[in-house]
């Protein structure tokens, strides 16, 4: 049975189970995949990291409110949170690790700093 190696792109023949031509290609294949992920990963994490350190510049005693655009002018990117979080009153607030956003109207937006509720 003929098949084409991914990594090499080689013809090979072999088991039906065998999907590379050779070890080598195998984790040179793995390799470079969890490569890929890594890099993914690591600006997700970076986004994040630079959101938290937004939220907490911004935020020195716990709660404040700013207005967005100065969230937005940081570089702050309001898709990425970590966790979100209701309160009993039905707040929903997006947490970026140990601060918490509420949007409360177009332009302000109210931070808080994480009390134990973390699950
Ligand atoms: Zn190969």
């Amino acid at each position: 049975m003929k098949r084409i190696c991914p990594e090499c792109q080689d013809e090979y023949t072999g088991r039906s189970d065998k999907r590379y031509c050779s070890d080598a290609c195998r984790s040179a294949y793995h390799n470079r995949k969890h490569a890929e992920e890594t890099v993914f990963m690591r600006s997700i994490n970076k986004i994040l990291r630079d959101n938290r350190n937004i939220l907490a510049a911004l935020n020195p005693d716990g709660k404040s409110s700013v207005k967005r655009d100065k969230l937005i002018d940081r570089g702050f990117k309001f898709r990425y949170f970590t966790n979100e979080y209701r309160s009993k009153n039905g707040t929903l607030y997006h947490f970026t690790y140990d601060h918490g956003v509420l949007v409360n109207d177009r332009d302000w937006v109210t931070i808080v700093k994480r009390q134990e509720y973390v699950e």
